[in-house]
């Protein structure tokens, strides 16, 4: 329930800021891959998009979705092998790509530990130390094999679960449907994953809001961006909490097969560009930042050659973001929180 006021009100958030006016913009809302998203078109054909879009986001999930039985990435999963389409072998790639460049903070082989936490299934429980390390040797990118680009196969007991790059990976299609439109202006918001195309309704660049992990009324800054994806990582929306209280968020740190311990509440990852999975790399990304917690996140920041920006939320309430967004960075008046802009 939780989950659902959280999602919604961000929708409502960013729907709000980007208002309506003379263009009247034509919207979609659906429940899909665990998260209810809203889409919004402005311009010529936009109704037609928007029934595309919809489309792409249930036929994705169909395929893509460890919880799905018919799904392609079940069936790897019982079967070690497969052949997959084009969508399944681009995204597949993409994620072995991101899983190296993150050194296994993001790494799809951590299913088999998901799958024991439970944490956002309807069964969730806190496993013994036991059954974490007969898991640990399933999880590591290196058990994946994709050959000849269609052919993936897993070694032995291990599975994978595209669940922190899935919805990235939808963006990616929103915005090459937007691009191939004759819209003006377009946002698909998957829940967390944001991608702004164009315009709004004012002919204004579009306004999206970082949820404040710490009150989900509120933001803690506004960007204005067009062309661009906005992906939020945070252990604030999807976590259970253990009969000793204890909380526990659902990104695992792969290393240690708990959920990561990190010193940030929330990481934002933007990228720009339309067309060579922009929006898949924010999503690795912003999982992996999470996992990996300020300073190592930072120090990859400046290691990828500063080719992404992102806005860390820290748990000592501070939100660092880099000089990239200097422009389209708006503080949140009368906010609690310091503000520290990142040096180049
Ligand atoms: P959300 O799905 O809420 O947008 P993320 O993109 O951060 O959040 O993905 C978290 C999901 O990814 C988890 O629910 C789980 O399915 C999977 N996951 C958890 N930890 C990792 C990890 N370290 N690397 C890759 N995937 C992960
Ligand atoms: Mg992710």
């Amino acid at each position: 329930m939780k989950r659902f006021a959280a999602t919604l009100l961000a929708c409502l958030t960013a729907l709000s800021l980007t208002g309506c006016g003379a263009a009247q913009p034509a919207e979609l809302s659906l429940f899909a891959m665990d998260t209810y998203m809203t889409f919004v078109a402005i311009g010529d054909g936009a109704d037609d998009v928007l029934s595309d879009l919809s489309r792409t986001v249930n036929s994705l999930e169909a395929s893509l979705s460890r919880t799905v039985d018919t799904s392609e990435v079940s069936r790897l999963n019982r079967d070690g092998s497969a052949v997959w389409d084009e969508d399944g072998a681009q995204l597949l790639s993409w994620a072995l790509q991101h899983s190296q460049e993150t050194d296994g903070a993001f790494d799809i082989t951590i299913a088999p530990l998901v799958e024991l936490w439970g944490i956002t299934s309807d069964s969730p429980r806190v496993p013994s130390q036991e059954e974490i390390d007969a898991l640990l040797p399933l999880v590591g990118y290196e058990h994946v094999h994709q050959s000849a680009y269609y052919n993936i196969s897993l070694d032995e007991g291990c599975a994978i679960d595209l669940g922190g790059i899935a919805k990235g990976y939808a963006s990616d299609c929103a915005a090459v449907l937007f691009h191939r439109s004759a819209l003006t202006g377009g946002c698909a918001n998957l829940g967390g994953n944001v991608y702004v195309y164009g315009t709004n309704a004012q002919n204004k660049p579009w306004s999206v809001a970082i949820q404040d992990p710490a009150d989900s009324e509120g933001y803690v800054c506004t960007l204005s961006l067009s062309d661009a994806f906005v992906v939020t990582s945070g252990g604030y929306q999807r976590y259970f909490t253990a009969p000793d209280g204890t909380v526990y968020q659902h990104i695992l740190d792969p290393k240690t097969g708990y959920p990561a311990q990190s010193d940030l509440t929330s990481v934002s990852v933007i990228t720009r560009g339309a067309f060579d999975g922009q929006g898949t790399r924010a999503d690795a990304y912003s999982t992996a930042l999470y996992v990996m917690g300020e300073q190592a996140a930072v120090d990859f920041w400046r290691s990828q050659r500063m080719s992404f920006d992102m806005v860390l939320v820290t748990a000592d309430g501070r939100v660092v973001y880099t000089p990239g967004l200097a422009d389209c960075f708006n503080e949140r008046e009368g906010s609690a929180y310091v503000y520290q802009p990142l040096a180049s």
